[in-house]
């Protein structure tokens, strides 16, 4: 819906972690640099989604494994192709997907849903995408998130708190019915399950009504550089990705109190 002011969970991510990032990916209209990294890691947790679409989609898990190898042969995916302890993970967490589809007794089904909420009378949209959705006899709904590494409880939460929003939206489900948020990690198992209402749905919106327009009235955008630099996309074009050698900044003995600390360190 154009006038509105769309919000995701990657954008306050971004927000969150870095605002120069974030100014970057949505302000500055630069064309986004090709990834330099990529990793074993990234790629398995790109195939597996991948896989884990394609088994949503025709339920055949024969084609997501076909997909998910297509995808590791790929010449510039040799970290993680055949032969590679990668690629065995990579179709561990598979077949482990394909374990937890087939545990699911829906009565329909959507990957990669990628749908919104718009909130008209706030000029706001939130946005979301969500791995899965399933809708159940009876009417009710579940959403999942496939994690193929460590948990991060609180992001996971953050992305299924949209998801069940866009779900609870787009599909118009009935006031009183719930939506299982659900977080499956394909490598540890770990099922991280909350069952949501719509009061938690109004609550969420509200939230991120409140974020989008924190986000609106910010001017300044500086660089916070941080550990996820090595991954930020926007390192070639960033002069703050690397702290300055020395800088008015620095802690120094000076600055800090007492003075029976070993120079050099704990050690020396
Ligand atoms: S490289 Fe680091 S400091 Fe620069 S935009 Fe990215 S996250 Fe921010």
């Amino acid at each position: 819906m154009s006038g509105l002011f769309t919000i995701t969970h990657s954008m306050v991510q971004s927000y969150e972690r870095c605002r120069k990032q974030y100014w970057f990916t949505y302000l500055s209209g630069f064309e986004r640099p090709p990834d330099e990294v990529v990793t074993p890691a990234g790629l398995i947790g790109t195939g597996v989604h991948r896989a884990m679409k394609t088994l949503c989609l025709t339920g055949d898990p024969e084609d997501g494994a076909r997909e998910l190898d297509a995808y590791l042969r790929m010449p510039a995916h040799d970290c993680a192709g055949p032969g590679t302890d990668a690629f065995d993970r990579a179709m561990a967490l598979y077949a482990r997907g394909c374990e937890a589809h087939a545990s699911i007794a829906s009565e329909d089904r959507w990957p990669e849903l990628d749908t919104w909420a718009p909130v008209p009378s706030r000029a706001v949209t939130v946005r979301a995408r969500i791995d899965r959705a399933d809708r159940f006899a009876g009417g009710s709904w579940q959403v999942i998130d496939w994690k193929t590494g460590h948990d991060l409880d609180e992001v996971t939460d953050a992305q299924l708190d949209l998801g069940h929003v866009a779900v609870r939206t787009s599909f118009r489900v009935p006031r009183d019915a719930t939506v299982r948020a659900v977080g499956w990690n394909l490598r540890s198992g770990q099922v991280r399950e909350r069952v949501l209402r719509r009061d938690d749905a109004v609550a969420t919106v509200k939230r991120y009504i409140g974020i989008a327009y924190r986000i609106q009235a910010t001017k300044d955008f500086p660089a916070t550089p941080n550990r996820a630099c090595g991954f930020c996309a926007w390192r070639p074009l960033c002069p703050d990705s690397e702290p300055p050698a020395v800088s008015e900044w620095d802690w120094s003995d000076d600055d800090l109190p007492g003075d029976d600390a070993p120079a050099g360190g704990p050690s020396a």
